[in-house]
């Protein structure tokens, strides 16, 4: 499987992998200015449970990524502009909606033992991994429920968007695919159906695509670097989605060491493609593993090709009526890197 190939390109110190990959207030509402100049409305969701999504001895996914976002959040401002919501750990019932119940046991069983991995060697189990890894899935639903409560608002999760994560395993850092949860949620409880999913990390994201290949209805649009180079191996240009989703998946794969130029050349195919079928909800993986420096991946974008994204999804969003765009961290293993680019997106979540 997938995780040899990658193995070397991106590992994870003590557990031979491929890799993988995944904020100020502490509890509480406390609500920023809310509604920028143009009437949009942002929350951020931070809290010490949604940190303690991460992982043990030196794995680059470590427990500091939400503190180092957190950090610059603060320092730009940010935290008093936004509404902060707080973490909280989805039900089993919620999980469900994507996952294979077999592979809510399993993660419940290796959290309480603590040890041994959760999938080929990428994504160790600790004790409390369960509720962690909930927690995230639960923090990225309240920011759904947040954004479908009035018009015009978009929403950040910094350790959200665990996009190798399948139905029925857990990949490359990822023990649940909030992604994946949002929306089937979206499906089951609000009856949206064509939802978009834009991923701009520097790994395809393969649990979203694959979970979704033959469903018309999720349109799917992934700049990544290519899976020649990079775990998990996938996304090829030719991959556009099965059956009746055939030209709805949009796979953009990069040569290592491209750089801005080289997103700024493909992104309004992105756009346009998302765009034709006018979808009722955006959902944006934004990885910062995409970033210049990144220490397990090979793209070199810098912090604008986040805000860029963010803004024009924004601007689509609320072209088509609705203003609704998730945005979720995602990868990003340099702490600067990533403290960057998703204060960027916030940024770009305010003024769009
Ligand atoms: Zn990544």
């Amino acid at each position: 499987m997938m995780v040899a190939a990658a193995g070397a390109l991106c590992r994870a110190p003590a557990v031979a992998a491929m890799c993988y990959l995944r904020a100020a207030c502490r509890h509480g509402r406390r609500p920023g200015r809310g509604v920028n100049a143009k009437g949009a409305a942002v929350a951020v969701v931070l809290g010490e449970q949604l940190a303690r999504y991460g992982f043990p001895c030196g794995h680059p996914f470590g427990t500091d990524r939400h503190a180092a976002f957190q950090r610059e959040f603060e320092q730009r401002g940010l935290a008093r502009q936004v509404t902060l919501l707080e973490p909280r750990i989805a039900s089993e019932a919620e999980l469900e909606l994507f996952h294979a119940p077999e592979h809510v046991r399993f993660v419940q069983e290796r959290s309480q033992c603590g040890t041994g991995s959760l999938d080929a060697g990428d994504t160790p189990a600790f004790r409390g991994v369960y509720e962690a890894a909930a927690c995230v899935v639960g923090s990225s639903l309240a920011a759904t429920r947040w954004i479908l409560e009035a018009p015009r608002r978009r929403a950040f999760v910094p350790i959200g968007g665990l996009h190798h994560a399948r139905r029925e395993q857990a990949a490359g850092f990822c023990v649940f695919n909030d992604c994946g949860v949002v929306v089937e949620y979206l499906r089951r409880e609000h009856d949206l159906r064509r939802i978009a999913y834009v991923d701009i990390d520097a790994h395809h994201g393969d649990g979203v695509f694959y979970a979704f290949e033959d469903d018309p209805e999720l349109i799917f649009a992934d700049v990544h670097e290519s899976g020649h180079s990079l775990y998990p191996g996938t996304g090829a240009a030719s991959e556009t989605g099965r059956g009746a989703a055939t030209g709805t998946k949009l796979n953009v794969p990069l040569p290592a060491g491209a750089g801005d130029e080289q997103f700024d050349a493909v992104w309004p195919a992105v756009l346009a493609h998302v765009e034709r079928y006018a979808p009722e909800f955006f959902l944006l993986q934004c990885g910062a593993d995409s970033m210049a420096g990144d220490p397990i991946t090979h793209l070199q974008f810098s912090g604008a090709c986040h805000a860029r994204a963010a803004r024009e999804l924004c601007a689509l969003a609320d072209r088509l009526g609705h203003g609704r765009v998730l945005a979720c961290g995602g990868g990003g293993y340099d702490r600067g890197n990533l403290a960057r680019a998703w204060s960027a997106v916030v940024e770009s979540l305010l003024t769009a």
